[in-house]
């Protein structure tokens, strides 16, 4: 099962985004998230789910190590 980023707990810090091995994440532009802040997505036909990104976010709860269904938005829309 893949990871999972909690777009509304998510601040947007990006430090997943240089630990992925496989480039798995993405930053979304230009969309705010409950919080106010930018948040990333985790695709999930990529992701190898090795957990490095959970380990290196400093936010709590804005990793799952599950996929939730509707907890990550790719946008508001
Ligand atoms: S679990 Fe590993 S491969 Fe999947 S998004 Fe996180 S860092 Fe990338």
């Amino acid at each position: 099962m893949p990871h999972c980023i909690n777009s509304d707990i998510c601040e947007g810090k990006g430090d997943c985004i240089l630990a992925c091995p496989v480039d798995a994440i993405t930053l979304v532009d230009g969309e705010k998230n409950a919080k106010g802040t930018r948040w990333s997505f985790v695709d999930p036909d990529i992701c190898i789910d090795c957990g490095a990104c959970l380990a290196a976010c400093p936010v709590n709860g804005a990793i799952s190590d599950s996929w939730i269904e509707g907890a990550q938005k790719k946008n508001s829309k």
